[in-house]
């Protein structure tokens, strides 16, 4: 049963073939098993999630089921859940019971969707490997000595070891799209504003956005219908209606004008990845898509921009972990300097500490317009750049990372070369847009994704090119051998 996506379980929820009791039950047994090898879950809550399941198979004997009811999730541990450990896999936060649900765990819980657990991920979402969780690395599925990408990696690997039909992720920078593209599954970054940020543990506000991760396109506009929307705790949220994304699924790609920036097909672009995304657009060239090249001159400024901006926000937002009102304390602290010093000192792990030097190095006064002020204005122009290119094209196609999944403690002491793997995908976040990952083919048996980036709030866009794709191949259904 494991096997099947989300919306096949759906189906065979509602004509009562399967029951979510039993669903939840192999999910579990699975999670249990794999997950001393693969390392991608921090918790799971087995008891109550069984009772969420039992409730599930009520509603739906009642007739009164959703699309998700009864159906697996995992959530990153970065989303608050009441009642429940809630980590950003930080020493930092080891011992912190959220004492609410995040907007987007409230929402899917709503939808009858049973959580099975939390997924394990870079600290403070901080990383492309999920290397750097307090709680030891994730292990990518289809090769174990690989990294599953970061930072969402126990998302990405838990849907795609099929341990949980679907996952949620966040992405400031790429932690969706990368990690989907490791491990050969679907992942969705949502515009900014489309899910509610409250109860998300911050890292750059201007550029964190929730999202699912999948097995197909389908799943992904599922989960996406139920976790988006207005909220009013979340003063960035946006009022912009929620489309019904399953709806467009089906409609023809025919006449569909895709967008191909020279840029993002550099030397560093491995031949592989070059080769998988050229045969994913002959194939929906021939389902009747144009293709146009378009420019977007600025991309190579998009890395330290975001490392400017996104360090500058999350060295002011991790400043409420002091030691006082949650969260790690040191023992003994002689006065109060020495309880916030060593409380932080002793509480981080080492990327968040060099992300906050660099952002109070950024923002300090001195060099505030050399850096932030400057790293900002260059943000609006890679905005307008995209905002041009899209008056032309429906879609821009490019891949999501230049080479698919590398060895464990490859990067993890070249914060530079680490840094690189999301070169295709901050620019997106920079703009705000919303973009997809794929899987488009394999290289040695690793997976290899592309990304599909559509206008403001043009998900069932992007949703709609994704599944067109996923009709004519079967990349998306391939299983890691060790867990078919
Ligand atoms: N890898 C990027 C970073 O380290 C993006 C992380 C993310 O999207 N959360 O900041």
């Amino acid at each position: 049963m494991h096997e099947f996506t989300l919306a096949e379980l759906s189906h065979l929820l509602q004509k009562r073939e399967i029951s979510s009791v039993e669903l939840v039950e192999t999910c579990l047994e699975r999670a249990e098993q794999f997950n001393d090898g693969l390392n991608c879950f921090i918790s799971l809550f087995p008891e109550p999630a069984l009772e969420r399941a039992r409730h599930a198979d009520e509603l739906i004997g009642g007739g009164k089921a959703g699309p998700l009811t009864g159906i697996p999730v995992v959530h990153k541990d970065i989303f608050c859940t009441g009642g429940f450990k809630t980590s950003c896999a930080s020493k930092m936060l080891d011992n912190f019971i959220a004492p609410y649900d995040a907007t987007v765990v409230d929402k899917l819980n709503m939808a009858g969707s049973v959580m099975l657990g939390k997924t394990n991920m870079d600290e403070f979402a901080m990383g492309s490997s999920s290397e750097t969780s307090f709680y030891g690395p994730v292990r990518n599925p289809w090769d174990a000595s690989r990294v599953p990408g970061g930072s969402s990696g126990g998302s990405a690997c838990a849907v795609s070891a099929r341990l949980a039909p679907a996952a949620t992720g966040t992405d400031t920078g790429g932690s969706i799209r990368q990690p989907a593209a490791l491990c050969g599954v679907t992942g969705l970054k949502p515009t900014y504003g489309r899910v509610s940020r409250y109860g998300m543990i911050a890292f750059a506000s201007s550029l964190d956005q929730g999202g699912p991760i999948t097995q197909t396109a389908e799943d992904a506009a599922l989960m996406l219908a139920a976790m988006s929307g207005f909220d009013e705790n979340d003063a960035t949220s946006a009022e912009a209606g929620v489309d019904n994304y399953t709806a467009t699924l089906n409609k023809e790609i025919k006449g569909l004008k895709i967008g191909l920036p020279a840029e993002y097909f550099s030397e560093q672009l491995e031949r592989p990845v070059t080769d998988a995304i050229t045969a994913a657009l002959n194939l929906l060239e021939e389902a009747g898509a144009s293709i146009i090249e378009i420019e977007l001159p600025n991309t190579e400024l998009s890395i330290p921009v975001y490392y400017v901006i996104a360090s500058a926000e999350c060295s002011s937002n991790l400043s409420r972990y002091d030691g006082v009102r949650f969260g790690y304390r040191c023992d003994n602290p002689k006065d109060i300097d020495d309880l916030f010093c060593r409380s932080r000192g002793e509480g981080f792990g080492d990327e968040v500490k060099r992300r906050i030097m660099i952002g109070t190095y950024v923002l300090s006064a001195g060099y505030y317009d050399a850096y932030y002020l400057k790293a900002q204005q260059i943000r609006r122009m890679l905005r307008d750049e995209f905002s041009n290119a899209l008056k032309q094209v429906d879609v821009i196609i490019t891949p999501t990372t230049p080479s698919t999944a590398f060895p464990l403690g490859a990067r993890v002491d070249d914060p530079v070369s680490m840094y690189l793997s999301d070169i295709y995908t901050v620019s997106v976040n920079l703009a705000g847009l919303p973009a997809i990952s794929i899987p488009v083919g394999f290289n040695d048996g690793l997976p290899i994704g592309m990304q599909v980036i559509g206008d403001y709030f043009g998900e069932a866009r992007i949703l709609n090119v994704a599944h067109q794709y996923q009709q004519i191949t079967d990349w998306h259904k391939r299983v890691p051998r060790d867990y078919q």
